[in-house]
């Protein structure tokens, strides 16, 4: 492979610190570039396995489902239901996309953080039937963000809780004023699964799922991977920071520090 490195003698100082500076965006530029190309292989790997199904079930009907009434009502929910799937993969990789170009639209305003809390977790409580929901404390402070962003990102931790919890399992949230008066701590917790030491940094990751080989079809979940990786580039962009506490058969707990809004509104920013 060609070295595109630029070297310089030494004792040019200014030089060699623009050498340097180039040369640390080109690294930068190459792993950005290797890491595209892994998202685009990924992507197209996840997008293979529903199309073959529905390629499969659509050769099942249009030999069996004139004549066999089970084949054409499994073989129709089949595929509406790998249809779904993708789709939302779809969504999920679009959203990525735009975060990648800087394309994603955020539009902040001041907003009630408990208010909102209230909100989801209300909605939460309404479409879940297997699990308790419970909002266990929820204190009240401003923030700067973007509604739509927010709403999604709960979703996302508060849905993991449910896929990854046994039926009859207990999920909770809790937000508290911390003592140092800047930050409300969001805590969104289930007695599920767990995510094992080595894992919990890796779940994250784009595409990363702890255990991938679990389908829908064998009992299990269906995901993505891309959940997480979607949830932590929303709170990065609110400037929250994310901690975890999980233990094998015990539970998960996300602790989300989010930073109230100062007195004022903060001044109009173009980025
Ligand atoms: P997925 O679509 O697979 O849920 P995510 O990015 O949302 O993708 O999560 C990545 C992985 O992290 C999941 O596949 C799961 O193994 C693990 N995980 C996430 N949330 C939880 C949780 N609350 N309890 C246990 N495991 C979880």
């Amino acid at each position: 492979k060609m070295d595109r490195r630029i070297t310089v003698p030494p004792a040019r100082d200014e030089l060699s610190e623009l050498a340097d500076t180039f040369n640390h965006m080109l690294e930068r530029l190459e792993i950005g570039f290797k890491q595209q190309q892994r998202f685009v292989s990924d992507a197209s790997h996840e997008l293979r396995t529903p199309v073959t199904v529905i390629l499969g079930y659509s050769d099942l009907l249009s030999r069996w489902g004139r004549s066999d009434k089970e084949v054409l009502d499994e073989g129709i929910s089949s595929i509406r239901s790998e249809a779904e799937d993708m789709q939302q993969l779809i969504e999920k990789l679009l959203f990525l996309a735009r975060a990648d170009q800087k394309r994603q639209v955020l539009h902040k305003e001041r907003i009630e953080l408990s208010e909102l809390v209230e909100d989801v977790m209300r909605k939460m409580k309404l479409v879940t039937k297997t699990h308790s929901v419970d909002l266990l404390q929820n204190d009240e402070g401003v923030i700067y963000a973007d509604q739509v962003t927010m709403r999604q990102m709960m979703r996302i931790f508060l849905e993991n809780s449910v896929k990854y919890t046994p039926q009859g399992g207990h999920i909770t949230a809790r937000a508290r004023r911390l003592p140092d008066g800047g930050h409300i701590m969001l805590e969104l917790a289930d007695d599920g699964i767990g995510i094992a030491k080595e894992d919990q940094q890796r779940v994250f990751e784009r595409f990363y799922r702890v255990d991938a080989s679990r389908t829908k079809a064998d009992g299990g979940v269906s995901g993505t991977g891309l959940g997480l990786s979607i949830a932590s580039w929303i709170c990065e962009q609110h400037g929250i920071e994310i901690s975890m506490e999980s233990a094998l058969g015990k539970g998960t707990k996300m602790l989300l520090k989010i930073p109230l809004a100062g007195e004022k509104p903060p001044a109009e920013r173009k980025d």
